[in-house]
């Protein structure tokens, strides 16, 4: 992994002005995705995964109650857009594809016409080959914790809307990647996503260690109230500009940080936050991935934009090319996806929701 990137300092350290903070804090691991070309042995998301050729592809098998318009893209056409997206400049000639991309965009006319040819299953696929969104290997991500001897996560969503939140529906595979044997070469991709923003764009990872705090909506009423009291923040010579709303301070600059990362505190605000129980022995499940929209917003970004990313964060960019944005993924109405887990036994049932 050779790609770094930095958290800026917090402004304060929080549990300097609230020592109570201290027993709350927990590790986090930003994953910093940046695109790039990741190889079948590199962590990743939206890469290659490293498949054992003997065991099958993961597949949807949920009833997708699609009508099939015609106007979804295959992930293959989704990506080629992106690629001419990334070149476009309002002052130049529109961007063409070069050779390479044409003939890739030739070899999916004709597997989509050969497809439609096949007659059904349609108006939608079943099952429905998976996309891989995330491939993390114990040596880069030492925070996961896998079961006995595995090193290896690997995560899948299948890109049509599924219930409850319409979202992707998400499979997780731990493995060790020593027994992999023959890798799958060419896996099944599905023939359309019900939205780009479901199909992750090949991304390189910078994971970085960082100290998380919750989400203020997870901290007590107690705690709530003593960040709402400005004298306290006053005293530790906080900018008065958040004089008005102390707790906003705290959660653009000190709580749970934006982006995908492994760890750490959930993000919450669509809903008030609720512990999430194991279907099997109830055991209050804990995070284990946050899949983002967003790695920073217009207003955290000069707080969590990474060092290396400041002045790209800072200039104007043209639709297509915002550097918060850089995995193409987007859940929900811009929001994160948080995978728990059960800490019980990695064999229970992960589970998922939209925030
Ligand atoms: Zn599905
Ligand atoms: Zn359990």
């Amino acid at each position: 992994m050779g790609l770094i990137r930095t958290t800026p300092p917090r402004p304060v350290d929080v549990t300097a002005v609230f020592p109570e903070l201290a027993l709350l804090a927990r590790p986090a691991m930003r994953l910093h995705p940046r695109p790039g070309s990741p190889a079948v042995r590199d962590s990743s998301v939206g890469g290659p995964l490293l498949w054992p050729a003997r065991e099958p592809w993961p597949h949807c098998e949920d009833a997708h109650l699609h009508v099939d318009t015609g106007f979804r893209q295959s992930p293959t056409e989704v990506r080629l857009q992106r690629r001419l997206q990334s070149r476009w400049r309002p002052d130049d000639r529109p961007p063409v594809f070069t050779p390479e991309e044409e003939a890739l965009k030739e070899r999916n006319a004709a597997w989509l016409a050969a497809r439609f040819d096949a007659g059904p299953p349609r108006p939608a696929e079943c099952p429905v080959p998976m996309l891989p969104v995330a491939q993390l290997f114990l040596r880069d991500i030492p925070l996961l914790q896998p079961p006995g001897q595995a090193d290896l996560l690997q995560i899948l969503w299948c890109p049509y809307e599924h219930e409850p939140d319409a979202k992707p529906s998400t499979a997780l595979f731990w493995r060790t990647a020593a027994e992999v044997g023959d890798i799958l070469a060419t896996p099944p991709e599905p023939y359309e996503a019900d939205y780009p923003g479901y199909v992750p764009e090949p991304c390189v990872l910078a994971p970085e260690t960082i100290t998380e705090y919750p989400n203020s909506l997870d901290l007590s009423p107690e705690l709530q109230l003593a960040l709402d009291d400005w004298d306290r923040w006053q005293a530790a010579g906080i900018d008065s500009y958040y004089a008005e709303y102390p707790r906003e301070f705290y959660s653009t600059h000190l709580g749970n940080a934006p982006g995908w990362k492994v760890g750490g505190w959930p993000p919450w605000g669509r809903t008030d936050p609720y512990p999430r129980y194991c279907a099997v022995c109830e055991a209050q499940m804990v995070p284990l991935l946050t899949i983002a929209s967003w790695e920073w917003d217009g207003d955290q970004g000069p707080s969590w934009a990474p060092l290396e990313d400041q002045a790209a964060a800072a200039a104007s960019h043209y639709a297509g090319q915002d550097p918060a944005q850089p995995t193409g993924v987007e859940v929900g109405s811009t929001d994160n996806m948080q995978m728990y887990v059960c800490p019980t036994s990695p064999k229970h049932p992960h589970t998922d929701l939209i925030q």
